[in-house]
């Protein structure tokens, strides 16, 4: 790890007001701190943020709002997620460790990188590391990589869990830009495909900081899963993962949502199920064709073809699961 200079600041005009090209923000430090050991990322100057940005879970009539500093651990344990947003609650716990989330921030867990390893190791090509060196991934080990939205300049996925039912659920992020401009993106444009900048994961302009992020009131709360199938069953980020909420009416669906990671270099979206499924019965054969539309066109890479059923089963179990609550 090469020497950088360290300073805490006390709000988020602050923050922007240091902010360069050499420095970067630390949260709780889960994976700048990694990314640091291994000479990824080399800023020259950290700026703590920990005290400068809101930690507090507001519910509000509109929705919930989410202090870019509220740790994965409050997000999940909070009353008002668990009752009126269950899914974000679940999604959180499927991931990383109690220690980790206990440090991880709201906003951290949106940016965090990539898990594909050529990333990580820096005698390999990776335009996400080094631009336009190439991509390992595509012709070596690929069986974490995505089977959709992908490109050959990146194949790499994202990693998050809470992300995916961010996504699912419509939320938006609020940012400060140095100019001290609030900017709203909505969560579905705020991670990006690699296109030609696969350097880049997201829409954040890069001197802005998150300030907190909203979720709008849903009728999504009473039936919603999330499933995760992973390497081992703790500590391990999604082969697949699946985030499943239905809005009911008896036995009918007035709106369903369905997200997935690990498929794509963004939280993936499935909009053709899910208006395949608005106004159907919700029954297992509605799930499965909602499942079967929604991999029917994608590419998997040469080690990762292991992934499309799996999707296939992860979507029609997340979806039974919502239905048994
Ligand atoms: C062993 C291990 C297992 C894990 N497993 C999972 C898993 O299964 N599922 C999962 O979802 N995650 C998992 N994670 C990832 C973990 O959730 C993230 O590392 C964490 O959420 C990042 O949050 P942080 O506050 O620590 O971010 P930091 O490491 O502090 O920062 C991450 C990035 O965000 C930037 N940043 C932070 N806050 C702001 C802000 N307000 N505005 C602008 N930029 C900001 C930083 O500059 C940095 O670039 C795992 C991590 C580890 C180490
Ligand atoms: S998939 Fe993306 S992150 Fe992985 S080696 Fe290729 S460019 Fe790098």
């Amino acid at each position: 790890m090469r020497p950088f200079n360290f300073e805490k600041v006390k709000s988020a005009a602050e923050a922007s007001a240091m902010k360069s090209a050499v420095s970067q923000y630390i949260a709780g430090g889960t994976n700048l701190v990694d990314l640091m050991k291994k000479n990824i990322a080399q800023p020259e100057k950290l700026i703590d943020i920990t005290t400068a940005l809101s930690d507090t879970i507001e519910d509000q009539n509109t929705g919930l709002k989410i202090g870019a500093m509220a740790s994965n651990r409050k997000v999940a344990d909070d009353k008002a997620v668990i009752e009126k947003f269950p899914l974000i609650s679940k999604a959180i716990l499927a991931g990383a460790s109690p220690q980790i989330r206990n440090m991880a921030s709201t906003a951290g867990n949106l940016l965090q990188r990539t898990r594909c390893p050529y990333f990580y190791d820096i005698t390999t090509p990776c335009n996400k590391r080094k631009p336009n060196s190439g991509c390992s991934a595509i012709g070596g080990a690929n069986r974490m990589s995505a089977v959709a939205g992908y490109n050959e300049q990146c194949v790499a996925v994202h990693p998050s869990d809470f992300c995916i039912a961010l996504a699912a659920l419509d939320a938006t992020v609020t940012a400060q830009t140095k100019d001290h401009k609030e900017i709203k993106i909505p969560f579905t444009d705020f991670h990006k495909l690699p296109e030609n900048t696969p350097w880049l994961d997201n829409n954040l302009p890069q001197d802005a900081i998150i300030t907190h992020i909203e979720i709008p009131a849903n009728a999504f709360s009473r039936h919603s899963a999330y499933v995760k199938l992973r390497d081992r069953t703790s500590y391990a980020f999604a082969l697949v993962s699946v985030a499943a909420a239905l809005n009911l009416d008896g036995k009918r669906i007035k709106d369903a949502r369905l997200a997935s990671g690990g498929v794509a270099h963004k939280p993936w979206r499935w909009f053709e199920a899910e208006k395949f499924l608005q106004g159907k019965r919700a029954t297992e054969e509605a799930f499965e064709e909602a499942a079967r539309l929604a991999v029917k066109d994608l590419k998997p890479l040469s080690e990762n073809g292991y992934k499309i059923p799996m999707l296939q089963g992860a979507m029609i179990t997340a979806l039974k699961n919502s239905m048994n609550q």
